[in-house]
Order: structure tokens, then sequence, then C-alpha cells
């Protein structure tokens, strides 16, 4: 079998078994079994295929039918233009928290020495992105389950970062409960998923850890805790990420009425300022 014979069948498979976007999931797998770009791909489209590589791909397309996430059967996926380390018990980067990296930068932008915190890290797409975007902030990143604990720090490996300080703890013990310096600037994506909805979710996301999406009974338990436990000790601006249909009941907590939409015109973000100049 040639590359886009391979290529082909694996797109046919995929579509057959109804996954959505079956060329661009095929274009993936391929890229990542056979080692080759999709220049590559193309360039070599009529050589042959060996068959340990065939079954490999083969394999990968069996994974991603049965309803794992591609960004897992990958291995890593890309947030912020950044490389970031997934797989089973870590929640996957989504593209609107990209909102949070871009936040946090324009809130930490003319402080020299911005300590910034990025709580419920998961992957630390958040908080690695930004100690790597901006070199002179002490970064504090807080994450509870020793799954996702892994990923953070290979994750801190993989960018290459220095400056961050990668914390296993629970953010329900309060700020008061860590030894920290007090943060300009706070962020966050915690779980915020009804925890009788969480069966409810489409098959992907249930390969994701319950853990990462159970926001409690009401779905707010983590922004009740931040903004009693954390938000009293921000100095400059804290911003959290909220689901659909949450961001006014989050902003009343936080005290604020500013809500960011992201690019499908959800109302996303919630963002609470405490000081327009702080230290320059
Ligand atoms: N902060 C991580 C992210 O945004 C993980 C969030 C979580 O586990 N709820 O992807």
């Amino acid at each position: 079998m040639t590359y886009r014979e391979l290529q082909k069948c694996a797109e046919k498979i995929l579509r057959e078994n109804g996954v959505e976007d079956s060329g661009f999931d095929a274009l993936c797998l391929m890229e990542r079994f056979t080692g080759r770009d999709k220049t590559r791909l193309k360039l070599f489209e009529n050589s042959a295929v060996d068959g340990e590589t065939e079954r490999a791909v083969l394999r990968g397309v069996d994974r991603r039918i049965s309803g794992e996430p591609l960004q897992y059967i990958l291995g890593e996926w890309e947030f912020y233009g950044f490389p970031f380390k997934v797989g089973e018990g870590v929640l996957i980067p989504r593209p609107e928290t990209e909102l949070l990296v871009e936040l946090g930068l324009s809130f930490a932008g003319n402080i020299k020495a911005p300590v910034i915190f990025d709580l419920c890290s998961g992957s630390g797409c958040i908080g690695v992105s930004l100690a790597r975007l901006l070199p002179g902030a002490r970064v504090f990143c807080i994450e509870r389950s020793k799954a996702a604990f892994e990923y953070l720090k290979a994750n801190a490996e993989l960018n290459g970062i220095k400056n961050a300080t990668l914390i296993m703890g629970d953010i329900f013990e309060g700020f008061k409960g860590f030894d920290l310096p007090e943060p300009h600037v706070l962020l966050s994506n915690p779980p915020y998923i009804k925890s009788g909805e969480l069966k409810t979710l489409q098959k992907e996301v249930r390969h994701e850890p319950a853990e990462a999406l159970d926001g409690g009974e009401n779905g707010y338990i983590f922004y009740e805790r931040i903004a009693a436990d954390w938000l009293p000790f921000v100095k400059t601006a804290a911003a959290v990420e909220c689901g659909e249909g949450q961001a006014e009941t989050v902003a009343a907590m936080f005290n604020t009425t500013e809500i960011l939409k992201d690019f499908n015109g959800i109302q996303r973000v919630v963002i609470r300022r405490k000081s327009e100049c702080s230290e320059v």
C-alpha cells in the first residue's frame, strides 16, 4: 500500500464510523505515526509504506473510532503556538483558553517582575505559556491531580521554563494554605460542569478526567472558593474562564461586570481588576 492509499483508507474508516473531521484526523494520524509532515507525505505519496507503519496508523484509527480524543492519540497538542503533552488524566487545552493568556499578558504588561498564579493548571497551558512569554515573571502553577501534575512538569520542561514553580496542591486550601507571595495576576480555568451533567457530555470529553470537569452540584464551587479565598490577595487583576451561561453569576461572585466573549460569541471570561497601575 502507498502512503496516499493508506491515508485515503484511514479517512474512509474514520468517516464511515462517524468521525466528523475525518480528513483532518486522518492527516494528523498519518503525520504522527509515519513521522512525516504533510509536505513529505505529499512528496512521497506514491512510495510504499512498510507493514509496521501501516499497522501503527490503523491502530491510531481504531483508537479514534472508539471515541478516544485525537489529541490523546497524538500525545501532543499546540496551544498559543507552543507544544503541550496531553494524554489520559489531563484536560486537553482548548483554543478559547488562549484568551486567558492574552489577558495575563496585558495585566502583567507593565509590571517589572509580575507574580502570576495559574490555579487548577492541568497541562499547564496557561501558566507555562505565560512563563515562556514573560521571562521576567514568576509564575506559580497549582494542580491537585497526580496524573495532571506529571503532564504539568513535562510541559514546563518541554517548553524550557525556568521561572515557574509547580505546586501539587488543592486550591481549596486557599491562598493562606500555601506559602506564596501575593500575586499581581491570578488566572484560572477551573472545572465548571455541573456534576449531574458529566454523563451527558460528548464521548470524547468523557475520556477526559472527571476531576478536571466537575464543578460540583451547581457548577460554581471553584469560583466560590477562588472569589472567597484567593481574590482578596490579588493586587492587579484576575480573570477566570467559565462555561456557557455562567458568566453573569461568576461576575457577581467576583464583584465585577466585566465579561469577555470568545470567538463564538459566548460569554467566556470574567475579569476583575483591582488597580489600573500597580508597581511599574
Ligand atoms: N488550566 C487547564 C486548562 O485550561 C486545566 C483546566 C482544568 O483542569 N479544568 O486546560
